[in-house]
C-alpha cells in the first residue's frame, strides 16, 4: 500500500547537462549521386559529457582517409563541409548550425594570416567578435599580449608569420584560438609537421594551456604516442566510412610538471601505446567486432 509510505521530502536534484557534444548517425558523402561518390562517415554516434569543472582531451586515430577531418570540420560547421548528409550534430543540447565562438580550431599548416603581425593575428579574433564579446580597443590589446606572453611569445609581437619557425607559427596559432575561450578546441594533426623536439615541447605547452582553459579538446592524430599522451580518451576510427571502432578509457592525464619526454619513456606509458597500437593495426585489416566498441557507437 504506497499511499501508507512514509513521505521523503524532496530534494532538489543537480540539472544534469547536456552532452558537450552530441552526434547521432552522422554520415557524410562526397560527390552524392555521381560516379564519385564516397561515404566518408555513415551512422556516427556519440556524445563527449560534460565534465563538471575541466573538460577532456579526446583524441581520435584511424587510417588514413576514414574521415577524421571531415568529423571534425563538421563539428566546426565549416561551410566547405558542412551539413552533414544525415544525422544531427548537437553543441551542448542545440543543433550546429554553422561555425561559433563555442569552437575554436587548430590546424596542422599554419592559418595565421601571412600579412598581419603576431599580436594583429591575436588581436583578429577578438575584433571580429568585439560586439558579441562586449569589449573595447583596450581590452582586445590587452588580451592579445595577455595570450601572446601566455603562448611564449613575448618580444615576438611585431614579426610577421614568415619570420617565425614552426613551432612559433603554432603558438600564434594556438594563441590566436585560446583568446576566443571557446569551450570546445578542435585539433586537426596540429603539431604533426613540426620537427619532434618541437612536437614534444608544443604538447607539454597544450597541456598547460589546456588545464587553465578547461575547454573540451578533439584532437585529431596520426601519432598513438600523442594520442595516449594527450588523450584522457582515445577512438580509433575503422576505414572508410568512418566510426569509433575501439574505445581507450581512462588514459592516464598528462601531468603539466612532467617533461612529457620523461612520461613517454616509461614502461606504463609505453605497454599503452603497444596495446593501441595493435588494436590500431587489427582495425586496419578490418579485424574489429562490434562489442569492442564500448559505450559510444
Ligand atoms: P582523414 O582525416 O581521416 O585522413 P578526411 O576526413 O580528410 O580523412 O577524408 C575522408 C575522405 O573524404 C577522403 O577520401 C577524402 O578524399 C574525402 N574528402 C575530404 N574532403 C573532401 C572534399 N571537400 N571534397 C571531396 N572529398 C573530400
Amino acid at each position: 500500500m504506497t499511499e501508507n509510505l512514509p513521505q521523503t521530502p524532496q530534494q532538489p536534484q543537480p540539472q544534469a547537462q547536456p552532452p558537450v557534444v552530441e552526434f547521432k548517425n552522422v554520415g557524410k558523402v562526397w560527390h552524392c549521386g555521381t560516379p564519385r561518390e564516397f561515404r566518408a562517415l555513415e551512422n556516427l554516434s556519440f556524445t563527449i559529457p560534460d565534465l563538471h569543472g575541466r573538460g577532456e582531451i579526446r583524441a581520435i586515430l584511424g587510417p588514413s582517409g576514414c574521415g577524421k577531418s571531415t568529423a571534425l570540420n563538421l563539428l566546426s560547421g565549416f561551410k566547405e563541409v558542412f551539413p552533414p548528409t544525415s544525422g544531427e550534430i548537437l553543441v551542448r543540447g542545440r543543433p550546429v548550425t554553422g561555425p561559433g565562438i563555442d569552437r575554436g580550431m587548430v590546424f596542422q599548416k599554419y592559418s595565421s594570416f601571412p600579412h598581419l603581425t603576431v599580436f594583429k593575428n591575436v588581436c583578429f579574433g577578438l575584433e571580429i567578435n568585439r560586439g558579441v564579446l562586449g569589449i573595447d580597443e583596450k581590452e582586445i590589446g590587452r588580451r592579445a599580449a595577455e595570450w601572446i606572453q601566455k603562448v611564449g611569445l613575448g618580444g615576438h609581437e611585431h614579426k610577421y608569420p614568415h619570420q617565425l619557425s614552426g613551432g612559433q607559427q603554432q603558438r600564434v596559432a594556438l594563441a590566436r584560438t585560446l583568446v576566443l575561450k571557446p569551450r570546445i578546441i578542435l585539433m586537426d594533426e596540429p603539431f604533426s609537421a613540426l620537427d619532434e623536439p618541437t612536437r614534444i615541447e608544443m604538447q607539454g605547452l597544450l597541456v598547460t594551456l589546456w588545464l587553465e582553459v578547461e575547454a573540451t579538446v578533439i584532437l585529431v592524430t596520426h601519432s598513438i604516442v600523442e594520442a595516449v599522451y594527450l588523450g584522457d580518451c582515445a577512438w580509433i576510427f575503422s576505414k572508410a566510412p568512418g566510426r569509433i571502432a575501439r574505445e581507450f578509457g581512462n588514459l592516464p592525464l598528462p601531468d603539466p610538471g612532467q617533461d612529457p619526454l620523461i612520461v613517454q619513456k616509461s614502461r606504463e606509458f609505453l605497454d599503452k601505446v603497444e596495446e593501441v597500437a595493435e588494436a590500431f593495426k587489427e582495425i586496419k585489416k578490418g579485424n574489429f567486432k562490434q562489442q569492442d566498441t564500448g559505450g559510444n557507437v
